[in-house]
């Protein structure tokens, strides 16, 4: 192990290993580092069993590059049995053990957006609320956020006068009762129950607080009040509790994380350590000076300052650019030069957005002209129909009582249960309170159901009993998950859901995707299960950046294109932000609906902060709204940026409309090319 690759501040965060430490530092100071440098230390040098070590990130490709730098210090051998996860995943497998306690069973689902949505749905037409008055995932919002701030429902109190939140208030309980009905979780109960296992079982405390001697939390600043209390509750103990974080990166604020968490750490954990780190390793000066002015105008901040000892560099570019098409070009136009100039592959570009919706101009040119690129979120490969179609019927296989995907294929393909007959089984089971899947075992005792229903029922019914045993029996799911498939003639389903052939295509073409990523995820595991599978396929949702696919392709030479946030922790040679205006960053929600200006001001220094090597800020005059072009401002961090680190390449607000497309295009390309190459 050598310490002498590290600063002394950061040597001294890696050989500090007992009691609690907080370690605070800028963007870029490494922080990350300092983590995989300690757990290497701890196996290494202080011969710590790696299975006590735990360390926690917010993202799996996070965890995973955690995992495989240690395993290169340290060896395979030694890096065995540590636990780097997600908070989400580390959920997962602690509920895999003990979530009976709580009167679950293993084999529970994980809900996320679209099946919340559904049971929300239902459940207000069970109360006989208009569904189209009320947006389902606004009212799970409010549940979600209760949740994190961990108010059970019966302490749920409702805004006054707020038709939204007292509807949550009456479908709070409810959500939650179907859920456990349904033998389901959603991400907010993942760290909930856990949060209960622990604080209500003391010998399951005990046994973790065991077994994790050792804890280490990345982006520490991200964490809510119930994430906090696991920690909490597992470090209670030996307090070996090491937190890296940067408040001025805490941009979940939205989804329920305190910042109070980082400020109050001294507070909580008593003679804490606290180490700070100052010198930048990532970005030139120029870079850093125009992070360090923008988020100087927070007035909630820790004050520090970061420098580097490195060249100032290339000045800031800032592109303005008349229209979304425009900007996409321009992009285009500088990966072609700076590829060409500096030697720099594919990958070593990022676009930068603050919405996904943003990702679709840049998507079309890049295909048009051909440039290989990944795109990170939006819509998310599992969250789409056929696909969510296909592994409902997994999860059913694993856990018939998961009412929500019961529902969603009982007459997926159509076999002959029509609206009327599904509502007289759902009614027979409310009132005989047993699980719909028991009704459904059982359909000739259900009265009023015609005999071809029962029929269907039946059959459909014998069919899954046999796929759980077929599943339960091989060790090939995807072979079976394939017959399966073709047994219930989902391809044929898919071609008559659309009149566009190529559609379908694409759709069946995803299904078939599905038992694609099984066959990975079985040649991958040493004991693979269908129930293992789902959880992965559960525990990649959420804007995380990190599908198996996504990562591979993430190493071959591609242009990334992600949202500001999932770009977290991650670091560019070269890095587009685009749509620089009001409204965009600021987010118009924060500006219209006064959310926090200030973590709108984090986002935008997040971004700034992945850069390397090259920084270009682009904004756009106008952008089209029902195709017609409407006035943009550009966003008030740019003025935040001190002039002499801007290099402004276009002039004041061009005309809106102007020259021919391609001669545009061509007289911006030379422009640009020859203002690069006089540079
Ligand atoms: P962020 O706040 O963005 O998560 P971080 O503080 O976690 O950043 P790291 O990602 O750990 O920072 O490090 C940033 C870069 O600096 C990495 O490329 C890392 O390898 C490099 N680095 C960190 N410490 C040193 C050091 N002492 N000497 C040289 N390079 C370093
Ligand atoms: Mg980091």
């Amino acid at each position: 192990m050598n310490l002498s690759m590290l600063n002394p501040q950061q040597q001294a965060a890696v050989r500090h290993d007992q009691g609690p430490l907080l370690l605070l530092a800028g963007a870029g100071s490494g922080k990350t580092r300092v983590i995989t440098s300690r757990i290497a230390y701890l196996v290494g040098e202080r011969g710590v069993p790696p299975d006590r070590i735990l360390a926690v990130t917010f993202t799996n490709k996070a965890a995973r590059e955690m995992q495989e730098r240690v395993t290169e210090e340290v060896g395979r051998k030694r890096a065995k049995g540590m636990v780097v996860a997600t908070f989400h995943a580390l959920c997962v497998r602690m509920l895999k053990e003990d979530i009976e306690r709580l009167g679950y069973k293993k084999n529970f689902s994980i809900y996320a957006t679209a099946d919340q949505a559904r049971l929300v749905r239902d459940l207000m037409q069970q109360l006989q609320v208009d569904g189209k008055k009320f947006d389902a995932e606004r009212l799970l919002w409010i549940i979600s956020d209760a949740k994190n701030r961990l108010v059970p429902p019966e302490r749920f109190i409702p805004r006054d006068r707020d038709e939204y939140s007292t509807l949550a208030a009456e479908l709070y309980p409810r959500y939650q009762k179907a859920l456990k009905a349904f033998n389901a979780v959603d991400f907010d109960d993942l760290i909930m129950l856990v949060v209960r296992l622990l604080q209500e079982f003391p010998e399951v405390r005990e046994k973790y607080q065991e077994r994790f001697r050792y804890l280490m939390v990345d982006e520490y600043q991200d964490t809510n009040a119930a994430q906090y209390l696991l920690l909490k509750l597992l470090a209670g103990k030996h307090r070996n509790l090491c937190v890296v974080g940067d408040d001025d990166q805490s941009i979940y604020g939205w989804r329920g994380a305190d910042l109070g968490n980082i400020l109050d750490f001294e507070k909580d954990f008593s003679g804490a350590a606290v180490i700070r780190l100052e010198q930048n390793y990532r970005s030139t000066g120029n870079i850093l000076a125009a992070a360090n002015a923008v988020i100087r105008n927070n007035k909630k901040r820790k004050d520090k300052a970061l420098w580097t000892s490195g060249e100032p560099g290339r000045r800031i570019e800032y592109l303005r650019c008349e229209d979304e098409e425009d900007e996409a070009r321009l992009v285009m136009e500088r990966i072609h030069a700076e590829r060409f100039k500096h030697n720099l592959a594919y990958r070593d570009f990022a676009i930068l957005y603050r919405t996904n919706v943003q990702s679709r101009a840049f998507e079309e040119q890049l295909r048009y002209e051909n440039i290989p690129y990944v795109l990170i979120g939006g819509q998310q490969f599992f969250d789409r129909k056929e696909v969510k179609d296909a592994i409902a019927y997994l999860r059913v296989l694993v856990n018939p009582r998961d009412e929500v995907n019961l529902l969603r294929i009982l007459n997926y393909p159509k076999r002959g249960i029509g609206e009327t007959s599904a509502d007289r089984l759902i009614r027979h089971s409310a009132e005989l309170n047993r699980p719909l899947w028991e009704v459904l075992a059982d359909a000739a005792g259900v009265n009023d159901l015609g005999d071809k229903t029962v029929e269907a029922v039946t059959g459909f019914v014998t069919l899954l009993e046999r796929y759980r045993k077929s599943f339960a029996r091989t060790r090939d799911l995807a072979h079976t998950a394939r017959e399966l498939f073709a047994e219930i003639k989902l391809e044929d389903e898919i071609y008559r859901g659309t009149d566009d052939p190529v559609k379908a295509r694409r759709r069946a073409d995803n299904v078939e995707e599905v038992v694609n990523a099984m066959a990975s995820y079985q040649e991958r595991e040493e004991k693979p299960t269908l129930a293992g599978f789902l959880d992965k396929v559960s525990l990649l949702d959420r804007d995380q950046p990190n599908r198996d696919g996504k990562e591979k392709k993430l190493q071959q030479d591609a242009v990334v294109l992600m949202s500001l946030h999932s770009s977290k922790g991650l670091e560019f040679p070269v890095v587009f932000m685009v749509g620089m205006e009001e409204e965009y960053l600021p987010h118009k929600k924060s500006i219209e609906e006064s959310f926090d200006i200030e973590e709108e001001r984090r986002l935008c220094y997040v971004g700034i902060t992945r850069a390397r090597n090259h920084l270009l800020l682009l904004n756009a005059a106008a952008r089209k709204k029902y195709g017609k072009p409407q006035p943009r401002v550009p966003s008030r961090f740019l003025e935040e940026i001190p002039a002499e680190l801007l290099d402004r390449k276009t002039g004041d607000t061009p005309p809106i409309t102007g020259e021919p497309e391609q001669e545009k295009m061509a007289t911006n390309f030379f422009a640009n090319m020859k203002a690069m190459l006089e540079e």
